[in-house]
């Protein structure tokens, strides 16, 4: 239902590669664009975002200082861009995926990323919420030699393409405990005592999520207009507003595995499943009620919430938020 998420998307960044790739597969059209002016303060770059392509569809990006500039990663690309204020430029190689995926022959795609450099220009608009962008596609000719075997002729500059985009900032993950409701709160606690006198150690993943970062997961692996173009992406099904950890009434915990660390695939490693059905018997009874047992394909093992949070829930029409979010570590 509101799934948790750990990891970096593994889309991310196609933003570039979509609009590059008729380019790409060699039809290079060309699109002067006129681009509107950035103007005024500059959005803190630093963190995840949420970027629309042409064709609505969100893709994550994860942008961190680097040096004097910033660093763009997302799955298969990684863009540093140079310039500050509204105005970047980035150069980047293609990606072998998409290349594959436009039908480039396989003994020839490591030749084209060699050769061929993604460039690109955009600027931040003043209300750091769209960004124009411009692409400037190489151009890959291909052809046969003697032989009769496809060959690359050459590799040119493209025309460039420019586009406007949606830009969102994700916001950051919480995994204070202090952040939850406090009815919920004293539950966790007797909780998380039982769980360990038995010696069950959870990792907690997510807690309290506000409004504003519900409704970017829900954007994950989603276009504009809510439908979903990548489902191996998408992350929840709960539009903001329909999840208990809105209302700090639900938290997402992983067993931990023999180092310590967080076990995500519960589903498929028997061991971990066995520990997370003892972790969901002792949350019984204290009242919480385990994701793993929603029914049909809702389910969602690392997920816990309080069993009576609709109730909670309605006595805070306008919402609930903890008096200072993250303010506590646990
Ligand atoms: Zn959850």
């Amino acid at each position: 239902m509101c799934c948790c998420v750990t990891r970096t998307s593994p889309y991310v960044l196609a933003l570039f590669l979509s609009l590059l790739l008729p380019a790409a597969a060699g039809s290079g059209a060309s699109l002067a664009g006129s681009q509107t002016p950035a103007s005024a303060p500059a959005p803190a770059l630093a963190g995840e975002w949420h970027i629309t392509d042409r064709l609505g569809r969100f893709h994550t990006a994860v942008i961190r200082r680097q040096g004097a500039g910033f660093r763009i990663d997302g799955e298969g690309i990684h863009f540093e861009l140079k310039g500050g204020g509204n105005e970047y430029s980035a150069e980047a190689p293609i990606d072998r995926a998409t290349l594959v995926e436009a039908g480039v022959p396989a003994e020839l795609v490591e030749e084209v990323v060699r050769r061929a450099v993604v460039r690109c220009t955009f600027s931040v608009h003043s209300d750091g919420a769209t960004i124009d962008y411009t692409i400037h596609n190489p151009l890959i000719q291909f052809g046969r030699n003697e032989e009769g075997e496809l060959v690359i002729l050459d590799v040119v500059n493209g025309g460039a393409s420019s586009g406007s985009g949606v830009l969102r900032r994700v916001p950051p993950l919480n995994r204070s405990l202090g952040d939850l409701h406090p009815d919920f709160r004293k539950k966790v606690d007797r909780w998380l005592k039982r769980l360990k006198e038995e010696k069950i150690q959870l990792v907690i993943g997510e807690t309290y999520r506000s409004s504003e970062r519900q409704a970017r997961l829900y954007e994950k692996g989603r276009t504009l207009t809510g439908e979903v173009w990548a489902p191996a992406e998408v992350v929840t099904k709960a539009l903001a507003g329909r999840s208990p950890h809105e209302w700090g009434l639900a938290l997402d915990a992983y067993p931990a595995g023999g180092d310590g660390k967080p076990v995500y695939d519960v589903q498929s490693d028997a061991k971990m499943l066995e520990v997370m059905t003892r972790a969901a018997e002792l949350a019984d009874e204290e009242g919480i009620y385990w994701g793993g047992n929603f029914p049909g394909n809702f389910v969602d093992y690392p997920h816990f919430q309080d069993a009576g949070w609709r109730k909670i829930q309605a006595r805070y029409p306008s919402g609930w938020q903890p008096s200072r979010p993250g303010a506590s570590s646990h």
